[in-house]
């Protein structure tokens, strides 16, 4: 009999597995339908060698020590800060907007102050920063708006801005400085041997039992476990009761050439040409030396696996729906991107489930062995 059946092998999962397993002494069995672990943070090395994220580029950062520190028992690090230009106009500009970018834009030599009088001459006013498009035009007005976040936004969402809520485009800040760093959280790293490496040595517990190329639907009946943690879509574990909560899906295109280097920064956004939204290139983000290069471009779909919740009001309440019955479940537990349909990054996924563990078992101190 195991303590808990864990549907999904990502960082929800893995972080509770773990944490039960060996901080509270609890059995577990962990599935997951693809046939590796690591969720969507899964990385590999492909047939030339070089060390790719088979779902897009995954950097890690966060403010949370305590995640850090828990996720430090797992892996090494590699300081790594993340950079990435925009094209835009046939240039390659620093995004987030920052001085350079708007001093090579237009041509200009403005200082930081007279940036900020810049950015307070064309900024639209807003009574209430609603949506994404509010967020970006009271900062820095239309033109920046639509060379930089609404082509690129409507792509990636295939809905326009005014229709997402503000936290989606609130992610990239703006600054009136040069400092052309993506993130400034206080932690800014990369597992050292990769993601899987990590996720490897978190559910190397002898309480712990991994089955991959499995929907928990095939076996729920035929275990026996105590307790459910659900990390899939939560529309699809009830399912699509109240009807599909959507997902926006991307297409990952990889390729390898035979060079050393192929573009100037590790992401490279294309707001306004081309069906893709950025490029990346893994050598960057893991240091590998190699005389090769793998890069991979994201397509942005309707259809597809599901990975990213869409923030909007029409969505947050069908969530809620959805969430009342996941309330309702007794025995289930739901965590994580998908199973509570939040934009998270990595980090905070690892804390919710932190702090679910907490909540099941008791435990004050979740760091304990
Ligand atoms: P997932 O990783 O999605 O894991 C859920 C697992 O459940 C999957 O492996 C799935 O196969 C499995 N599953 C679902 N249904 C079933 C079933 N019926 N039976 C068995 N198994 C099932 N975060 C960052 O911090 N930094 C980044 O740079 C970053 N970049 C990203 C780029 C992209 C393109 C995407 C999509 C996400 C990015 N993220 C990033 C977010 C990060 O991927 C997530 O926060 C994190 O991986 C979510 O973990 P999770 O466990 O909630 O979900
Ligand atoms: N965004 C944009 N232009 C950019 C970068 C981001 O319009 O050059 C918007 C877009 O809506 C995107 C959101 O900001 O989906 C969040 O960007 P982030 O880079 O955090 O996206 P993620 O890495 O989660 O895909």
């Amino acid at each position: 009999m195991f303590d808990y059946l864990i549907v999904g092998a990502g960082y929800a999962g893995s972080v509770l597995a773990e944490r039960l397993a060996a901080g509270a002494g609890r059995k577990v069995l962990i599935v997951d339908k693809r046939p590796h672990i690591g969720g969507n943070a899964y990385d590999h090395y492909n047939d030339a060698g070089l060390l790719v994220h088979k779902y897009g580029p995954h950097i890690f950062h966060t403010n949370s020590r305590e995640v850090f520190e828990y996720l430090s028992r797992f892996t090494e690090w590699r300081p790594y800060e993340h950079r990435v230009r925009a094209s835009v106009d046939g240039q390659i500009l620093p995004i987030p907007i920052n001085l350079d970018t708007v001093n090579k834009l237009y041509g200009l030599s403005l200082t930081s102050f007279q940036l900020e009088e810049f950015f307070a001459s064309v900024a639209e006013k807003r009574e209430q920063i609603r949506t994404s498009e509010d967020v970006i035009v009271s900062k820095v007005g239309r033109d920046l708006y639509e060379k930089f976040f609404r082509s690129y936004t409507r792509k990636q969402w295939g809905l326009d801005p005014s229709e997402l809520d503000a936290q989606v485009t609130a992610r990239v800040p703006v600054r009136t400085n040069r400092d052309d760093r993506y993130f400034t959280d206080t932690y800014q790293a990369m597992p050292k041997r990769g993601y899987t490496r990590m996720f490897e040595n978190m559910l190397d517990h002898s309480n712990i039992r991994i089955m991959l190329n499995t929907d928990y639907r095939e076996i729920e009946r035929m275990i026996p476990f105590r307790e459910m943690i659900y990390t899939g879509p939560v529309d699809e574990y009830f399912d699509f009761r109240f009807g599909k909560l959507p997902y926006r899906s991307l297409e990952f295109k990889h390729e390898t050439h035979d060079q050393q280097v192929w573009q100037s920064a590790p992401v490279v956004n294309y707001p306004n040409e081309h069906p893709y939204t950025r490029i990346t290139e893994f050598k960057y983000l893991t240091g590998q030396d190699h005389a090769k290069t793998s890069i991979v471009y994201e397509f942005p779909q309707a259809e597809g696996d599901p990975y990213y919740p869409v923030p909007r009001p029409e969505n947050t309440e069908l969530y809620k729906k959805y969430q009342a019955l996941a309330d309702a479940t007794p025995g289930v537990h739901f965590a994580g991107r998908l199973a509570t349909y939040k934009y998270y990054n990595q980090d905070q996924v690892a804390a919710q489930a932190l702090t679910l563990y907490k909540k099941i078992t008791g435990v004050k101190q979740p760091d304990r062995k």
